[in-house]
Parts: C-alpha cells; sequence; structure tokens
C-alpha cells in the first residue's frame, strides 16, 4: 500500500482534546496515511519517511465533514416555494408532499443519478461522510426504493418513513404509523441503520412518534428524531428518553429540553440552512453549548426547507449568527456530526481514524467563517484516496 505524507500544515484540526482545546490544534504539523487510514500524526520535523509527499505550504487541513443530516434522494424542486416564501408566506411541513409526488413517479435511475450529483458536489465541498434519510416515498414500495438507493452511497442511511402522513391518509395518521411501524419497516429495515420521525404539531405526535421509533428499535434500528423545528415540543424528551443519537432542528427548546439534552448522550443537531432558508430565528447554540449540550452541525438539504450541500455555509451562519466561535462550528461540523452517528473513526484526525481530510486555501479554519461563499477547499481525501 501507499503511503503519503501531508506535511508543513500550518493548523490541523485533530479534534483529539488537548489543553482544554477541543479541536486540538497543532501548529507545522504532519500526518501520514496508509492506505485507507492515518497512521501517524506529529511535527513536521519529526516526519517519517513516504512514497508520496504533499506540501501543504502553511494552510490549514481539518477533517472532512460529517454530514449527519440530509434527504437527498427525491426529485423535483421546490423553487417556487421558496419564492413565495421570500415573499412573506410561512413555511409548513405540508410542502413535503409535493416532494412526495415528483418522487414517485421519478424511475430509480433518475433518483440515483440526481443522488450521486448531490454526492459528487458535497465532496468537492469537503463533505467525506453523509447520513441520508428516505421519506419522500412514504409507501412500502417507494420507502424501500429510497433506502435502497441511499444504501448504494453511505453507510450511514435512516428509515424515515414517518416523515409527513401522506395525502391518502389525511385525517387516518394512525393507520399510516400501523403501515410505517409494520410492512414498511420490514421493507425498509434491512436497508437502514437508523429510525427517525418527524415530531412535530403538521406531522407526528409524540405519541406516534412513540411507536414509531420503539418499532425501529425493536428492529435494530437506532433511534434519531426530528423536533422542535416550527414550535416547542416533546420530541426532545422522547428522544433522551428512548436513547436516540441525535434530535435534530431544535430550534425551540425549552430550558428543561437543554437540561435534559446536557445529561444525555444526545447529541443536538442544529440545521442553520433551515432557519436561513425559512426565516426563522437561528436556534442560540452559545446557550446550548454553555450548558453542556453536544451540538453537531448539519446540512439538511432538502427540497423543501435548506437546499444547501455546504457544511462552510452553515459554519458561516453559526459563527455569525448563532454564538459559536470558529474552533466550536468545525468541531460541530465534523466530530459533532460524528458523535450523532455514534463513530469514532470519522470526525477525527488522529492513528487508526479513516484518512478523510480536507485542505483548505487558508491558513486557518477561522477562514470558513470568515470568507463565506468562497470556495477553500484545495483538496479533499476521502479512504486515503484523492477525490476533490
Ligand atoms: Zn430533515
Amino acid at each position: 500500500m501507499t503511503t503519503t505524507l501531508i506535511t508543513r500544515i500550518g493548523e490541523l484540526t485533530t479534534n483529539v482534546a488537548v489543553d482544554g482545546d477541543a479541536c486540538g490544534t497543532r501548529h507545522d504539523a504532519a500526518v501520514l496515511i496508509d492506505g485507507e487510514r492515518i497512521v501517524w500524526v506529529g511535527d513536521a520535523a519529526d516526519a517519517p519517511h513516504a512514497d508520496e509527499i504533499v506540501d501543504a505550504a502553511g494552510r490549514a487541513v481539518i477533517p472532512g465533514f460529517v454530514d449527519s443530516h440530509s434527504h437527498l434522494v427525491f426529485a423535483g424542486d421546490r423553487a417556487a416555494e421558496f419564492e413565495a416564501r421570500m415573499a412573506g408566506q410561512k413555511y409548513a411541513a405540508g410542502g413535503i408532499r409535493s416532494t412526495v409526488a415528483a418522487t414517485r413517479s421519478a424511475s430509480d435511475d433518475e433518483l440515483r443519478s440526481r443522488l450521486r450529483g448531490f454526492l459528487d458536489e458535497m465532496l468537492a465541498q469537503g463533505t467525506t461522510t453523509v447520513e441520508i434519510k428516505s421519506g419522500y416515498g412514504l409507501s412500502v414500495v417507494d420507502e424501500e426504493r429510497l433506502v435502497r438507493l441511499a444504501a448504494e452511497v453511505t453507510s450511514e442511511v435512516t428509515f424515515l418513513g414517518a416523515h409527513v402522513v401522506p395525502a391518502e391518509y389525511t385525517d387516518r395518521a394512525d393507520e399510516y404509523v400501523d403501515l410505517v411501524t409494520g410492512p414498511m419497516l420490514d421493507a425498509c429495515a434491512p436497508y437502514a441503520k437508523w429510525i427517525d420521525v418527524f415530531c412535530e404539531t403538521g406531522a407526528f405526535t409524540v405519541e406516534q412518534s412513540r411507536r414509531v421509533l420503539q418499532a425501529g428499535i425493536a428492529r435494530g434500528l437506532a433511534a434519531r428524531v426530528h423536533a422542535s423545528q416550527l414550535g416547542p415540543g416533546e420530541g426532545v424528551r422522547l428522544a433522551v428518553e428512548l436513547g436516540a443519537a441525535s434530535i435534530d432542528h431544535g430550534t425551540y427548546l425549552t430550558d428543561d429540553d437543554v437540561a435534559a439534552l446536557a445529561a444525555s448522550d444526545t447529541v443536538l443537531t442544529l440545521l442553520p440552512g433551515v432557519e436561513f432558508s425559512t426565516r426563522q430565528p437561528y436556534p442560540d447554540a452559545r446557550r446550548l453549548i454553555d450548558a453542556g449540550v453536544t451540538v453537531a452541525l448539519a446540512c439538511d438539504t432538502n427540497p423543501g426547507s435548506s437546499f444547501t450541500s455546504s457544511m462552510p455555509f452553515c459554519i458561516a451562519i453559526a459563527v455569525r449568527d448563532m454564538g459559536m466561535t470558529p474552533g466550536e462550528a468545525v468541531w460541530a461540523a465534523t466530530a459533532g456530526g460524528a458523535r450523532a452517528l455514534r463513530r469514532d473513526d470519522i470526525g477525527v484526525i488522529a492513528p487508526g481514524a479513516r484518512a478523510d481530510l480536507v485542505l483548505l486555501k487558508a491558513a486557518t479554519r477561522v477562514h470558513l467563517a470568515y470568507r463565506p461563499g468562497v470556495p477553500l477547499v484545495a483538496r479533499v481525501w476521502k479512504d486515503g484516496l484523492v477525490v476533490a
């Protein structure tokens, strides 16, 4: 196997905490890659021999972004809805149904080529791991299709049959939950690692959400929850009670929610692209971090409420409008995402970790927030291979 040494790294974010620095920042550093793993991290002056040398020339290196929340298998778009919203119309969960109609009528190949396009777009922006949810099929056949297509490109597949109640089950939500927890779960569980539910007014009640999550857990899936996006609710407490890996959105949290999260292993995944695109207030990440909550950042790429796939964009918002330091935001977008997926082999630059790294066209990670909208990715390695 070929070894590659990335050397003369001006600022290396390892995410291996040292002396109160959660980012484990090193200067004048080097990283040795052997095959698909990182095998050595240290001072450039002490670097071992390697087959190939990459000169970072003083620029910054960070772990590949871990985007722990996306909805990438769908057809159509909702540009007109976005335009109307920017003109003053309010966002509601029901808009999902228009994407469901477009997705059901698309072929596997159409969905697959769209999906691969998004993955290329993400890799070019430094995202080396992405979680992908179903949720635009909402029938046994279509949900099975979506998790199967997602499983072709990632091991982090989430069954989200309980995204919204489909039109044909209007006023029969409990019957739809029977379908989700029965035949649909049977069809989707073989492809999925995670079970998810949208616990929100207009989507599923806390009782329905509990049924969905418990059915998934009984089938060996692990739980994650969409909650408190449009208003306060009981989703956070349910997520903590069931030991969910992550509760996602958390735009409206009570003090009790924050205390429960801080005392739990459940990560709070913030999705600032949603607040940006729906003109809702940004969550106060400072309040959460100061309370001891573990925070992740993700894009929530989807055609309705957040059609960005850019982790640097989310980092810039988190720093500008949510009270995070650049270091905290980069940690949340890498190590935080890994925690939200219960992974310890990604989101860090340390011996034994997967060789997923990003070389920036900048001397520090601060530039990701300081130069918003500017493409700052010079090179991306995934599993030790240069992919962008
Ligand atoms: Zn989502």
